[in-house]
């Protein structure tokens, strides 16, 4: 929350005093302007209770097409910062969903039939106008946070709807076919990123955009996931 700008002080020879008096005031009012983007609670962008919810609980939600992984089920905490993040730019809370993203990847690569190796991480791509209203991209913010190089292999083939409002079967017509790969895989292993996997129709496209350029494709991994679950 951005406190609203504050007159300059007009008496420039006020006593120290007051002067110290609206020091203390303006830090004051800085502490107390930050809500808390997971309970409301004055204080701090995020309070250590919330924190504590981020602490990552890793969901496999079922896909036919490419594996799936999430550090969080999108549900409270994860929810409302995840939402603080898209909707109202707090991009300083990215830092706190790293460790589920990372749990993500370290599940995906643990186990049989585990990928050999990670070549790039390749981000869903975010749509203009959500470029627009938001002015980040939070799936590629996210990637560049993985430690494996990034590619954007990714871009929209057409204008797809907004997803959100659509079910399972709406969702997967709305995007059959949006996406395609900018550049040629050859055989290079990529895992997919994103922030929230609802029914997983965009990540089985985007697997199915990257395998028609020749990329393997190790799976798809995101900070939190909705919907159906395995
Ligand atoms: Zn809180």
């Amino acid at each position: 929350m951005i406190p609203e700008p504050r007159s300059r002080p007009t008496d420039v020879t006020a006593p120290p005093r007051s002067a110290l008096r609206r020091v203390v005031q303006e830090i004051a009012d800085l502490v107390f302007a930050s809500v808390c983007a997971g309970c409301g609670a004055a204080g701090a962008a995020l309070c250590l209770s919330c924190e504590a919810e981020l602490a990552p609980r890793v969901v496999r939600p079922r896909s036919d097409v490419v594996p799936l992984r999430a550090g969080l089920v999108f549900d409270g905490v994860a929810a409302s910062v995840l939402r603080a993040v898209k909707e109202e730019g707090q991009t300083s809370l990215i830092r706190s969903l790293r460790p589920a993203l990372a749990a993500a990847v370290d599940d995906l690569c643990a186990g049989a039939g585990a990928p050999r190796r990670i070549d790039a991480v390749v981000p869903l791509p975010t749509t203009r106008a959500a470029f627009r209203r938001r002015g980040f991209r939070v799936p590629e913010i996210l990637a560049r946070g993985t430690g494996v190089p990034l590619l954007r292999a990714l871009s929209y083939a057409r204008r797809v709807q907004d997803q959100r409002g659509l079910d399972a079967r709406e969702r997967r017509a709305n995007l059959a076919g949006g996406l395609v790969a900018s550049r040629a895989g050859e055989g290079a292993a990529a895992l997919i990123v994103d922030d929230v996997i609802t029914t997983g129709s965009t990540c089985a496209e985007a697997a199915r955009a990257l395998r028609a350029a020749g990329f393997q494709v190790v799976g798809a991994v995101a900070v939190a996931a909705t919907g159906r679950r395995g």
